[in-house]
């Protein structure tokens, strides 16, 4: 089994579709084999016009799906071809190209210089993997869904613990306090504010987000890098999947899509 990802542009000078048809030149003919299960990626925003059209101004990965049919652009002298797209799965929430700092697809040494500039990048399995197990497209997640009311007595010690810490820190009323000083009392996400819908009542209702993953005991909190301000739907969407915690972009584009 092949494994790819293709990039798709924002702006395309050919008849290629999302998820329908897709061109590309022939260097790339023996990546994209019929068959070949892919992975759709966009490159960084380079115009503004394009905001709306997009789940995110970075880079990230957006969708699944496998190479059905491949034949020549008749309009091209150079030998490009198309693909058709089939079994196309768009992600709920764009993915980043990196986590933690590092990116997801492995990055040979030869090909360092001009990596990210190929359209069509052939990856193993474990890329493959890697990138969908951060999707809601995987199964492990359908079957939490499932499970969700019981959801608890399958959480690891490990997530258990992380569940914990960040509780701790989204209670800490230090912490609290200078994350509201900072980022304000709106929703970061939706820009709710309780006191606008509910007056008086709703004055300095807000919830805080630790937005890192806490390792074990030590690490420094930093109100401004790792903490935001959410309402209490939003933090709830943040935290829906077990396995997978939204960044804000990924809830903001979700929000965006309606
Ligand atoms: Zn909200
Ligand atoms: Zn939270």
């Amino acid at each position: 089994m092949n494994y790819a990802i293709i990039a798709e542009n924002d702006e395309s000078l050919w008849h290629d579709q999302t998820g329908e048809t897709y061109h590309f030149p022939k260097t790339y003919q023996k990546l994209l084999l019929p068959g070949t299960q892919i992975i759709y990626y966009k490159g960084r925003m380079l115009k503004k016009t394009f905001k709306d059209k997009r789940m995110t101004p970075a880079p990230y990965y957006f969708g699944t799906a496998v190479i059905g049919h491949v034949y020549p652009d008749p309009d091209s002298s150079k030998g490009d071809l198309y693909a058709d797209i089939e079994h196309f799965t768009r992600f709920s929430y764009p993915i980043e190209i990196t986590q933690n700092g590092t990116y997801l697809e492995s990055i040979p040494d030869s090909k360092k210089t001009n990596y990210w500039r190929n359209g069509v990048r052939g990856i193993s399995l474990e890329v493959y993997q890697r990138i969908i197990s951060l999707s809601d497209r995987t199964d492990e997640n359908q079957t939490n869904d499932k499970n969700q009311g019981e959801s608890e007595s399958y959480t690891s010690t490990e997530g258990r613990k992380k569940l914990v810490m960040t509780t701790v820190y989204e209670r800490d009323p230090n912490l609290r306090s200078r994350a509201i000083e900072i980022h304000g009392l709106s929703c970061m996400a939706c820009a709710v504010n309780f006191r606008e819908l509910y007056g008086e009542w709703g004055e300095g209702f807000i919830h805080v987000h630790h937005t890192k993953p806490v390792a074990e005991g030590v690490r420094e909190v930093s109100p401004k890098e790792d903490m935001i301000v959410l309402c209490p739907n939003c933090h709830s969407m943040i935290h829906r999947k077990k396995n997978v915690t939204l960044t804000l972009e990924q809830l903001k584009a979700i929000l965006r899509k309606k």
